[in-house]
């Protein structure tokens, strides 16, 4: 009874969301042809950042929701790449590796949701199993490593989200904003700003609070501990709060958060690894090596490895042209350290090859050149087409079809393997005045994370990059 309670509050939150800032989609899974319908969210942006780049977001969660899962097949992608084509070898590997085990994990959630007559749609599926289940496609998809690191990133999110937004209260995840409030009026104080702050707030709180606030302020503690990246303090939070429970569902609690815990600390591991080959093997956009081996740095540091991780953060200042914020944020997060053990021979060899500079620069504008080429070929593409239909095409999409371009991954960036943005040129006077841009191609995936990159081509050949 309780649960089907849960349930119907759920699609009564989420039609009041629906009208705020998410818009409906229904997407052809190109695995199976699985209908698959969701949400785009449209979070207003947010200014409070921590270090390894989280995001705080008021309200409702955000880290999850940018990926899509077809609950048949398991087929997970983030939502802008759904329908982008896959191989025949890949659709193979894809059910056979994700199939059965998301129809294991779904499997009684689709029967009570049927048995409730609710459409199942991708809020429902469980934040984790997308992570797990994405991780997998781009394996299979063979996509690059910084994709990889960086999808791995958030899935260390996921799961600070969810400690900083506990179900302790049902299911209101406006927890946080109640909480501050009842401590801000516990110690008085009016204006509080970021995590090092609340700590020393909510601190102040727990030797003024009765038993059942002092746990809840536990949890808050360990949440922000785990902002910061302070991984004994969060454990030891936690622990307190265990220790309080007074009842087997609030203890559970607690140990699903420990479990998150591991969870994020595997992710960060895993993005470690990622960043590491792709800045070895130069596999790097010039304008991110900086801030991928800052990242590094950062999440060896939350993942106690604080030897490693000063000897990343060192090396950011040293690489040619990385951005002084960058630079600022190594040398405080380097404060931070304790830790007295080597870095590993591994850490020493990627570093030493990150400085060497010049080499790098070299692979970044091969890189680009393939993008160029490609590039290239679109552009002769659509003149072709011009010539033999006196129109411009459409879209991409039509060059493919109507045999222009022979393979339909080539309307992707080679570099970011996003669908290149087309423009179709606007009527004039001649052909001569058709100097503007035609195409380019964008990081749209992280653009909170890394500022827009582009690069296009114009009309008469001129290419840009930027
Ligand atoms: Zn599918």
């Amino acid at each position: 009874m309780r649960y089907i309670n849960l349930i119907l509050m759920l699609v009564i939150s989420s039609t009041v969301m629906a009208q705020l800032s998410f818009k409906e989609f229904d997407m052809i899974c190109p695995v199976d042809g699985t209908h698959v319908t969701g949400l785009v969210y449209q979070q207003p942006p947010s200014k409070e950042q921590d270090r390894d780049l989280f995001r705080i977001y008021s309200g409702a969660d955000h880290y999850g929701k940018s990926i899509t899962l077809c609950p048949e097949c398991g087929y997970a992608v983030y939502t802008q790449r759904f329908e982008s084509p896959v191989s025949e070898a890949a659709k193979l590997k894809i059910k056979q590796e994700l199939g059965a085990i998301t129809a294991k994990r779904l499997s009684s959630l689709k029967k009570r949701y049927k048995a409730l007559n609710v459409k199942l749609v991708q809020d429902d599926i469980p934040g984790l199993l997308k992570f797990q289940n994405a991780e997998k496609t781009y394996e299979i998809l063979n996509l690059d490593k910084v994709v990889r690191a960086k999808l791995a990133l958030e899935a260390s999110w996921y799961c600070r989200q969810l400690l900083l937004n506990p179900p302790v209260s049902a299911i209101t995840n406006e927890y946080m904003v109640r909480m501050n409030s009842i401590v801000s009026k516990i110690v008085g104080k009016r204006t509080i700003k970021g995590p090092q702050e609340w700590l020393g707030v909510y601190r102040q709180a727990l030797a003024k609070s009765s038993s059942r606030v002092k746990y809840c302020i536990y949890v808050v503690l360990a949440g922000l501990s785990d902002r910061i990246g302070d991984g004994r303090t969060t454990r030891r939070y936690l622990a307190a709060a265990e220790s309080m429970a007074w009842e087997p569902q609030i203890k559970n609690l607690i140990q699903y958060h420990q479990r998150l815990l591991k969870t994020a600390q595997t992710y960060r591991g895993k993005a470690i690894k990622f960043f590491m080959d792709a800045l070895f093997s130069k596999k790097v956009r010039e304008n991110e090596v900086a801030l991928l081996t800052y990242l590094t740095g950062e999440l060896l540091r939350r993942n106690d490895e604080g030897a490693r991780a000063k000897y990343w953060l060192k090396a950011v200042k040293q690489i040619p042209g990385a951005p002084q914020s960058i630079v600022s944020w190594a040398k405080e997060q380097y404060a931070l350290i304790d830790g007295r053990t080597l870095p590993t021979q591994w850490d020493e060899k990627v570093v030493a090859s990150l400085l060497e500079g010049q080499q790098n620069s070299d692979i970044v504008s091969s890189g680009l050149d393939k993008a160029k080429l490609r590039m290239k070929l679109l552009r002769a593409a659509i003149l072709l087409f011009r010539v033999d239909t006196g129109l411009w095409p459409e879209n991409l999409k039509s060059l493919v079809t109507l045999g222009y371009i022979k393979n339909a991954q080539e309307i992707l960036c080679p570099i970011t393997h996003e669908p290149y943005i087309y423009f179709k040129p606007r009527p004039a006077a001649s052909e001569a005045e058709h100097g503007q841009e035609i195409m380019l191609s964008t990081s749209k995936l992280y653009p909170v994370l890394y500022g827009v990159r582009s690069h296009k081509i114009l009309l008469n050949g001129d290419f840009i990059a930027e």
